[in-house]
């Protein structure tokens, strides 16, 4: 008799944020629907390259994001 293999999905919620510039953990992040993620730190290290005023822009898909 074979048994059935239990695949369970434990969905640990993750209530971290890493930036993708620094690896570092954050409460909040600045973020994106495709998974970036940039603390404030770094945010604003790149505000010049990434940020016009109240939205920035993803570097990663270039979707255009609100500032917090
Ligand atoms: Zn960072
Ligand atoms: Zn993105």
């Amino acid at each position: 008799m074979e048994e059935p293999k239990k695949t369970s999905r434990r969905r640990s919620k993750v209530n971290d944020y890493i930036c993708h510039c620094c690896r570092k953990k954050f409460p909040y992040c600045l973020n994106c629907p495709c998974g970036f993620q940039i603390c404030e730190t770094c945010f604003r290290e790149n505000l010049w390259g990434i940020s016009n005023g109240p939205t920035w822009v993803c570097p990663d898909c270039g979707r255009v994001r609100m500032t917090f």
